[in-house]
């Protein structure tokens, strides 16, 4: 995969992707990641990137014109190429009036060969980058940041960690919190975990045993797989029902599940 990320900053990618799975997944060739300063796009004397807002009104805004330039450079494929799936490349810019980035999305992007992410500043982009240019708005909270080249740090290193071979153990990104694929870890009867479904993940816990008086849960040293696992689910539907109930209505639930869920509830009653 290549990402290509387009910021008047291009400086402030030199911490966040030089380490961890980000830098690993460069390194083994995974992942190309390319930083372009916008200003090296402008033609005047002063490197102009912003300019006021037409209609007035606070702030300054980024302008079209070296966005543009800096992507034709790029040479990817027509944006109508893109927009219709013939090709694996999408432009997205960092918005907070964006679709939400989600652990969905993320999976999608991690599909491409190539993504490029254009990072606002001031009062935003120029609204001609997201009608002609770009393929998509992604915001990655509903909140609102004063730049997007955290968003875009975010967005990468969410994408890097799913492409296959980026982390060390593929089974684990199978079972996160968010991911879909209730079946992942299942298939082994030997095997104590269980994939999310959609829910958050279940607690983890490590050596000591007993901490300060605070205990591991017993199930989790008996060494019994089925109890383990079914100990898990049980806790990230806990989880999820205490932290993030809107979860609950596209969470794919066995039979199993069902059941802990209604005798969690006639125990709250
Ligand atoms: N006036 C805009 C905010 C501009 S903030 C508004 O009210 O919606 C400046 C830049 O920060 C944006 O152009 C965008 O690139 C980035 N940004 C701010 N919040 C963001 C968010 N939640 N997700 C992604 N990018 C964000």
């Amino acid at each position: 995969m290549k990402a290509d990320i387009v910021t008047i900053f291009p400086d402030f990618f030199r911490g966040p992707l030089d380490h961890g799975i980000t830098r690993r997944a460069a390194e083994m060739g995974l992942a190309k990641i390319e930083v372009h300063d916008l200003r090296q796009y402008t033609h005047d004397r002063h490197r102009t990137v912003d300019d006021r807002p037409f209609g007035g009104g606070e702030g300054m805004v980024l302008k079209p014109e070296p966005i543009f330039d800096c992507l034709e450079r790029m040479q990817l494929a027509p944006r109508e190429q893109r927009l219709s799936g013939a090709t694996k490349e999408s432009v997205v810019v960092l918005s907070a009036q964006g679709q939400r980035f989600t652990q969905k999305v993320a999976s999608q992007l991690a599909a491409l060969d190539r993504m490029v992410l254009i990072c606002g500043r001031y009062e935003g982009v120029d609204e001609r980058v997201s009608e002609f240019l770009a393929d998509r708005e992604l915001s990655i909270g509903d909140y609102v940041l004063s730049g997007g080249e955290l968003g875009a740090a975010v967005i990468i290193e969410a994408v890097t960690r799913l492409l296959p071979g980026a982390v060390g153990n593929e089974a684990s990104t199978r079972q996160e919190s968010f991911t879909a694929d209730v079946n992942a870890g299942e298939s082994d009867l030997a095997d104590s975990t269980c994939g999310s479904g959609g829910l958050l993940d279940y607690p983890h816990y490590t050596r000591p045993a007993e901490f300060r008086g605070m205990t591991v849960p017993e199930v989790l040293i008996n060494g019994n797989h089925q109890e383990i696992r079914r100990w898990r689910r049980e806790q990230a539907l806990k989880k999820t029902l205490r932290n993030r109930p809107d979860l609950m209505e596209d969470a794919e639930l066995s039979k199993e599940d069902k059941q802990v869920l209604a005798r969690m509830r006639t125990r709250h009653e």
